[in-house]
């Protein structure tokens, strides 16, 4: 047990109980949506989750042979959804074994204390971006240009907080640091520098699946990521064109709004290019 996890949970008055379980959906169908969301089979073993919090953040649950790996954890810091998820498909939280971090934003990190405490999962993440989730860095504020608001206006709070630093998540040690090239259970790591300098992407060649971070986003429209909040914009457009050669992904999934379905390297190009793109976007 992490005793800073332990901690981190009593201060955010979190609870560790597994959700109710749910009806079992069929592949791409969305289980208990509600508004914007739920948990939605992409392809056979690959769940997107999240609803419209946090931006529409989004994260990911791979059934491997081992057990469940999830990628990324949410904007909540009970981790009720994912707990949810995991019993949904009939499977226990001490099933999940690794919790890989595609980056330490606050909505990505907000169930983490509490998934890794439930499930005494494994914890990745890129080293630039482990003090940052343990609570010992504060995260890198971007530049410049959030006053005034930049384009989409509808992302303008979530400029805001990031800049603040509001939403701050409870705090929770990585046990392991990745770096590209690096193979955890059937996912290859892709170092993606650019939204941060740690960001990761990670390609599960089974799944021809490209699981993206904030590199790449849907939501509130397809770009690449949310350039008010990405420290370094022409990196992460290097990164996601060199990306985008290098594992002919189908299934895109982001950091916000819903996965693409098919023809995911191509989008990744056009967005490099500037492009207009149409992408087969996931939201059944
Ligand atoms: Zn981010
Ligand atoms: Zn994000």
């Amino acid at each position: 047990m992490i005793p800073d996890c332990d901690a981190a949970i009593a201060a955010a008055g979190g609870q560790i109980t597994a959700a109710e379980p749910q009806a079992e959906g069929l592949a791409t169908e969305r289980i208990d949506a509600g508004r914007g969301g739920g948990r939605m089979q992409i392809t056979a073993g690959l769940h997107s989750l999240g609803n419209e919090k946090g931006g529409y953040v989004r994260a990911y649950l791979l059934e491997e042979a081992d057990g469940l790996t999830l990628v990324d954890t949410l904007d909540e810091t009970d981790g009720s959804q994912v707990f949810a998820a995991i019993a949904a498909i009939g499977r226990q939280p001490a099933d999940l074994k690794r919790i890989i971090l595609s980056h330490g934003h606050p909505s990505h990190i907000g169930g983490l204390a509490a998934l890794k405490k439930a499930s005494h999962a494994v914890v990745y993440s890129h080293d630039w971006e482990a003090d940052i989730v343990a609570g010992r860095r504060a995260m890198t504020k971007p530049p410049s240009g959030l006053f005034p608001p930049q384009k989409p206006i509808s992302l303008y709070k979530f400029q805001v907080g990031a800049a603040l630093g509001l939403g701050k998540k409870p705090s929770c040690e990585v046990d392991r640091h990745l770096k590209d090239g690096d193979h955890v259970g059937g996912l290859q790591v892709l170092h993606a520098p650019g939204h941060t300098p740690g960001s990761l992407a990670f390609w599960w060649s089974g799944k021809r699946a490209l699981l993206a971070g904030d590199i790449v986003t849907t939501w509130p429209e397809v770009a690449l990521g949310w350039p008010q909040i990405t420290l370094d914009n022409a990196q992460n457009r290097e990164s996601v064109g060199r990306i985008a050669d290098l594992v002919h992904a189908e299934i895109v999934g982001t950091g916000h709004g819903d996965p693409i379905r098919s023809g995911g390297a191509d989008v990744m190009r056009d967005l490099v290019r500037g492009k207009a793109v149409r992408p087969d976007i996931a939201t059944t």
